[in-house]
């Protein structure tokens, strides 16, 4: 069986192999967060656009403001105040931060190393050429490429859109992600389950781990553990970028995924992984459809979505692959694992300034979603370790909706 890790590069590997989709949209900057940028933004102007103060203070020649050296300030300049007049010699001019410098001036002297007497300044400071100002151009040049296609925009680059005034951006179009779950048992939220049944709750869950990833999610429903019903809702499935079914991947005589996504044509890369919980997953392709069948348990569908789909949903999504996100941390008690499946097991993670501590938590099993609420990451045992001591070096699989 493979190693989560070998399942990732499969996944990396196929998705990979498939052009990416040159679907492209423009929209608002403030509607873009999490989308990839699909057209390069460059610089409209110099940034910043003049020598801008960073401090509240007295512009001056550097030279001139030595400690004990009284300088006239001639007036202010307040930001957004435009300058001209070059600073004569012997004089400096009171300026505030986010004003631009007035040309001669090359350096700013915070106010709280001056006494002002009239319009007398004393320097209690001596200054050096540039301090305290930002020049013009120094963070980019009119014309710099500013963001890259194939950027995720997060608000740091959405900002940087918003200052070089792209007030619409060109984004690929989110990956679509068809999402149907299965199982004779599994009825809509809105119903009220017989005895038996129980809610659909992967579809739930499932929708949201597509946002987060970047994706569009296109649901599907539930179909029921019969070939004609199975076979009919993957085929929609299959018109999307990405299938995703939960539940009838294990061995029961009612799993019926992998029999119909074989019977419609679909080929396999993997159909298990050394993890847990998570085991049965598969991934496959039909046509130009990746299928991922995850585990129907609640928690083995989450944990295996984060493993292996949000890899695909990055590519086909135009965006660089993202890394799983581990953290280290200490253990704060000690763990017995079966060997030979890397356990990734809801956790505990806490920060404790600087000197991180994970806590697993005591759980009933992969169809326990109410412990993970509580958990905000999974613990990693790896699959060649069966005893890990408290106090350990772990690795830690952070949540990416609360961490
Ligand atoms: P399966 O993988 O089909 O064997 O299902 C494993 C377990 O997950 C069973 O207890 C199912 O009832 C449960 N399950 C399957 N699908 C869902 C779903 N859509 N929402 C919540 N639980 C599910
Ligand atoms: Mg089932």
């Amino acid at each position: 069986m493979i190693s989560y890790i070998e399942a990732r590069a499969l996944v990396a590997e196929q998705v990979g192999k498939r052009r990416r989709k040159a679907a492209m949209r423009t929209k608002p900057v403030n509607d873009a967060l999490g989308d990839v940028l699909a057209r390069e933004i460059r610089s409209d102007r110099d940034y910043p656009p003049f020598d801008r103060s960073t401090r509240d203070g007295y512009a001056v020649h550097a030279n001139e403001a030595a400690v004990g050296v009284k300088l006239r300030s001639i007036g202010e300049i307040k930001a957004g105040d435009a300058v001209s007049e070059p600073l004569a010699p012997g004089t400096c001019i009171q300026i505030m931060t986010g004003a631009a410098v007035p040309p001669g001036a090359d350096a700013v002297v915070m106010i709280e190393f001056t006494e002002r007497n009239g319009d007398e300044v004393t320097f209690h400071r001596a200054s050096s050429p540039g301090q305290n100002l930002v020049p013009r151009g120094s963070e980019a040049r009119m014309g710099d490429l500013a963001l890259n296609s194939g950027l995720r925009l997060g608000y740091a680059e959405l900002a940087v859109a918003a200052q070089v005034g792209a007030a619409e951006v060109c984004c690929f179009a989110r990956p679509r992600v068809a999402i149907l779950s299965t199982g004779d048992e599994v009825v809509p939220i809105i119903e009220t389950p017989g005895p038996f049944q129980i809610r659909n709750s992967n579809s739930v869950s499932l929708a949201s781990q597509v946002r987060l990833a970047g994706g569009e999610p296109v649901p599907l429903g539930n179909a029921l553990d019969r070939v004609d019903d199975l076979s009919a809702k993957v085929e929609q499935g299959l018109r999307e970028d990405i299938l995703v079914l939960s539940g009838g991947v294990s061995m029961g005589k009612y799993d019926l995924v992998e029999s119909v996504l074989k019977s419609l044509g679909a080929e396999f890369f993997f159909d298990a992984v050394a993890v847990r919980p998570g085991k049965p997953a598969v991934f496959g392709r039909r046509r130009d459809t990746f299928v991922f069948g995850l585990p129907g348990n609640p928690v083995s569908t989450m944990v295996t979505f984060q493993l292996f789909v949000t890899l695909a949903i990055d590519i086909l999504g135009g965006a660089q692959p993202r890394p799983l996100p581990f953290l280290e941390a200490s253990l704060a008690e000690p763990m017995h694992e079966k060997g030979g499946l890397t356990h990734f097991l809801p956790a505990h993670f806490d920060s404790r300034e600087g000197s991180p501590q994970v806590r697993p938590l005591r759980w009933q099993g992969s169809g326990d979603i109410a412990t993970l609420t509580q958990a905000n990451c999974f613990v990693v045992v790896p699959a060649d370790r069966q005893d890990m001591a408290a106090g350990e070096r772990v690795s830690v699989l952070p949540r990416p909706d609360v961490i």
